[in-house]
């Protein structure tokens, strides 16, 4: 049986992996795709504290992991299916395999959020992108637009703009909700056009995206943008679904927990961004994950002896 078992293999999960092997926690980590989270899919990060020089998000996700490496932490890159929480002993359930685990820490991250629109989904890779890093480069010397006001539209604007021709950058209200630094850098950019209280109500192609309509939300006016590439960047969802119906969450899906990273259940914990919480950010998700193996180390010395 497992000290702890660790869903999820962002800066949370890979941290609470790192503080659980340095404590000598028999641990291992689950992932399913590859490791960092959403990190590995920012273009630069800038704010987290001792790295003076920008890095890039592929970098630093390469550089956490083998941080939790090197303290000997055991990486199962596989799907986790269910989680069985009742009882003492927990168990993880994969596709070919029941793990039992005294605790579980669920770090499952949060994705990129859908704006519902006809065509969305049919176009997703045909120009439709939740990811401007993952995919900008595609788009170059070509029009694109990037959805949304807080700070992911605006990198994924400032960061599109490098390649593209020139970027519509659509916001439904008249004034952004990500940081003045961001705001500063794409409002003086010659390449960025900002469409103020726009919304957009369709997308417009046969095969792949040729364009959107926009609607003035003031003026009632609607326009056809034509274009190459369209960014939606309007927030995130929590990845919760093993925990429906077994961890106490708020009406949209994250998961409750307190300030010591206890969900509802005794012996499974929570951290990073599927954690309800005030702010997401990459310092805060590693700050929840150290919270997590101490609270999970606690349980454990007085459960289990
Ligand atoms: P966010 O802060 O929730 O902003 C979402 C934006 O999309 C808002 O401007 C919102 O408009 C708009 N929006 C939401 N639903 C929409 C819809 N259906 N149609 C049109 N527009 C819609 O999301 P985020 O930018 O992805 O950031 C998520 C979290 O990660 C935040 O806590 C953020 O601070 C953090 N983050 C930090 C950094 C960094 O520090 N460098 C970088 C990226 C993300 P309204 O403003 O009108 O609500």
């Amino acid at each position: 049986m497992k000290d702890i078992i660790i869903i999820g293999g962002g800066i949370a999960g890979l941290t609470a992996g790192m503080y659980a092997k340095r404590a000598g926690m028999d641990t291992i980590l689950f992932e399913r795709m590859f490791p960092g989270g959403q990190a590995a899919t920012t273009y630069s990060i800038e704010n987290y504290p001792g790295f003076v020089e920008p890095i890039s998000g592929p970098d630093f996700s390469m550089k956490l992991e083998e941080h939790a490496r090197k303290f000997g932490l055991e990486i199962l890159y596989d799907d986790v299916n269910e989680i069985i929480v009742d009882g003492d002993v927990k168990k993880v359930v994969t596709d070919g395999q029941v793990y039992e685990t005294r605790t579980i820490i669920l770090a499952t991250g949060a994705s990129p959020k859908e704006l519902g629109l006809n065509k969305e989904d049919l176009f997703r890779g045909r120009g439709v992108s939740y990811c401007a890093t993952c995919d900008g480069t595609f788009y170059k010397d070509r029009v694109t637009a990037v959805v949304g006001g807080g700070d992911t539209a605006l990198e994924d604007a400032y960061f599109l703009a490098q390649y593209a021709s020139k970027v519509y950058l659509i916001h439904r209200r008249d004034q952004f909700r990500g940081l003045k630094i961001l705001q500063d850098r794409v409002l003086k950019h010659e390449k960025i056009e900002v469409l103020w209280d726009t919304v957009v109500e369709s997308i417009l192609g046969e095969e792949q995206v040729e364009g959107i309509e926009v609607r003035n939300v003031k003026t009632g006016q609607t326009t056809r943008l034509d274009l190459d590439g369209f960014f939606v960047a309007i927030g995130i969802k929590p990845n919760s679904e093993l925990a429906k119906g077994k961890l106490d969450m708020t009406p949209d899906g994250f998961i409750i927990g307190d300030e010591s990273m206890n969900t509802s259940v005794p012996g499974v914990f929570v951290a990073g961004d599927v954690r309800y919480k005030p702010v997401w950010q990459l310092v805060t998700a590693a700050s929840d994950g150290a919270i997590a193996t101490l609270s999970a180390q606690r349980y454990i010395m007085e459960n289990f002896g």
